[in-house]
């Protein structure tokens, strides 16, 4: 076991794992959702890993919970923005500008339900579970 470390390969830092979702393992694997359950580390709570994460190489680890918590800050700037144009154009009111509000309120909700259906669907396309 400890002629590994001289063998060992350096992935270099990948920023999609950095921030959000992780979508690609350093080692470039699909990471996966495991629930901790051991260590009496949080158990239950749900953490991003890698099934390579066995071979002493460096992998992805990332609580769930904060990915979420990044996905939505991101979104919740995309949504201020939007309703910032809404507020500007409220201050001119004809009715073709209404019609634009109208359709800006559709887009901020529809934005706001796509992200939890995106968060849901994340987690049970990622639901596999691993054993560690
Ligand atoms: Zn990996």
């Amino acid at each position: 076991i400890r002629n590994n470390a001289r063998s060992r390969v350096e992935y270099p830092p990948q920023p999609e794992v950095e921030f959000g979702f992780p979508q690609t393992c350093y080692c470039g694997a699909k990471p996966v959702l495991a629930t901790s359950n051991r260590y009496g580390l949080d158990p239950g709570r749900r953490y991003y890993t890698c099934a390579n994460v066995g071979d002493g190489e460096c992998h992805v680890w990332k609580w769930w919970d904060n990915a979420v918590m990044e996905e939505m800050r991101a979104r919740d700037q995309h949504v201020l923005q939007l309703a910032e144009k809404v507020d500007n154009l409220t201050l001119l009111s004809d009715y073709e500008t209404e019609q634009k509000v109208l359709r800006l309120e559709k887009i901020v909700s529809d934005l706001v339900w796509l992200s939890c259906k995106m968060i849901v669907e994340q987690e049970l396309g990622n639901d596999q579970l691993i054993d560690n």
